[in-house]
């Protein structure tokens, strides 16, 4: 018999899979089927990269980051300059592909979830542009928290549903999506914001992420002929890092290592078992509940990771580290000062592994580190904590 792939069965290795109700299992079934249809369709592939192109402002540049590599000594350090797409991080790849993919699918409307805001406002930021009707639910308490993010949203013209349900939280906001999603499903496209949730989300999201080591790959070649010796990614759900992996999973002498916060260590600290309906490596309280976690990067302030990170850590094939908060606070001071690029918080884990890494590497080396986005919004509350 034929080997399934992974976008047939969504299992890597023991992780990913779907694991939720009947009713919604068939129109995950469908959308898988519509992905597979689509993704390698020339003129599907054509409409994606003119938005990318025309709308996000790519191809992004790999900086080199010149007066960091001097000041740390060691490996010569480029930074795949996400922060610099229309939004300023990488979730705006996912949102033109999966809009593109409603669109194919006959969708009237979008709907979504958001946790800290950002993916919502990149959702409702491409739903204008493509005129086409959005909804994003948000725990009640996150839309307190989250206002100026709300305002957003609602400038872009998204409706934001503050979800009271049970914490008011982002588990509550995902329930209330699925539920829009099982009643409405015949016109409605449910936009997923990471490399995480029931099969075949984690192949839809990589699958469009992957533009950003398609090109970091041709322009690292393009700027010093060889590969990097690593590819550094900060990890929340994991998209920003398995797009930066991607195309480098196949060349075994890339080391591929992601950053994870120390407050929040899925990868390093968790076991595998089954949350928001797939399996991967999660963090659980004695109840065997998703434990709730923090990070100063709201980003990556996930208990769960990935269902392919998760396999890429028990194969060996990528390594996982935590940086604490502190760190990361002195990384995104440090690139602001030698580079004169403010990196998002979460980005800055990434960055903190870099200034750790690159001094015992050799100037032969090169480091390529995932800059996920930039830090203008972190900006008050880096403020706050160095102020406190
Ligand atoms: C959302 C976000 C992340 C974390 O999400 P991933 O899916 O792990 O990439 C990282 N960096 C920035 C700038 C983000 O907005």
């Amino acid at each position: 018999m034929r080997e399934q792939s992974v976008v047939e069965t969504g299992f890597y290795g023991e992780f990913g899979g779907s694991f939720i109700p009947e009713d919604l299992q068939k129109v995950l079934d469908h959308l898988a089927l519509e992905f597979e249809k689509y993704k390698d369709d020339p003129e599907f592939q054509r409409e994606f990269r003119f938005y990318l192109r025309e709308y996000v402002g790519r191809e992004n540049p790999l900086t080199e980051a010149k007066n960091l590599t001097k000041k740390l000594g060691g490996a010569k350090i480029y930074l795949k300059r996400e922060d610099l797409n229309h939004t300023g991080a990488h979730k705006i790849n996912n949102v033109i592909g999966q809009i593109l993919l409603a669109k194919r699918m006959g969708a009237t409307r979008v709907i979504a979830e958001t946790g800290a805001g950002q993916h919502g406002v990149a959702t409702a930021t491409a739903c204008a542009m493509f005129d086409i009707p959005c909804t994003v639910y948000m725990g009640k308490v996150d839309t307190e928290r989250q206002a100026l993010n709300v305002f957003r949203m609602e400038l872009l013209g998204a409706n934001v549903v503050p979800v009271e349900k049970g914490q008011g939280r982002l588990k509550d906001a995902v329930d209330a999506a699925l539920e829009d999603l099982v009643e409405n499903y015949q016109n409605t496209f449910y936009l997923l914001g990471s490399a995480v949730g029931p099969h075949p989300y984690p192949s839809i999201v990589k699958h469009f992420q992957a533009v950003i080591s398609e090109e970091s790959k041709r322009q690292i070649l393009e700027k010093e002929g060889k590969l990097p010796t690593a590819v550094i990614a900060c990890v929340g759900g994991g998209s920003n890092a398995i797009g930066a992996f991607a195309h480098y999973l196949n060349e075994p002498n890339v080391r591929l290592i992601g950053a994870e916060p120390y407050e929040a260590p899925a990868m390093t600290e968790g076991v595998a078992a089954v949350i928001h309906g797939f399996k991967c490596l999660t963090l659980l309280d004695d109840n065997g509940e998703p434990k709730p976690t923090y990070s100063i990067a709201a980003g990556l302030d996930y208990p769960g990771v990935g269902p392919e990170h998760s396999y890429l850590k028990t194969t060996g094939r990528a390594e996982y580290v935590t940086v604490t908060a502190d760190e990361a606070l002195e990384a995104f001071q440090i690139l602001s000062k030698t580079e004169g690029i403010i990196p998002a918080l979460e980005s800055a884990h990434a960055i903190a592994h870099a200034i750790r890494l690159a001094p015992t590497l050799t100037d032969e080396d090169i480091i390529i580190v995932n800059l996920s986005g930039r830090g203008d919004k972190d900006v008050n509350q880096v403020f706050d904590l160095l102020n406190k």
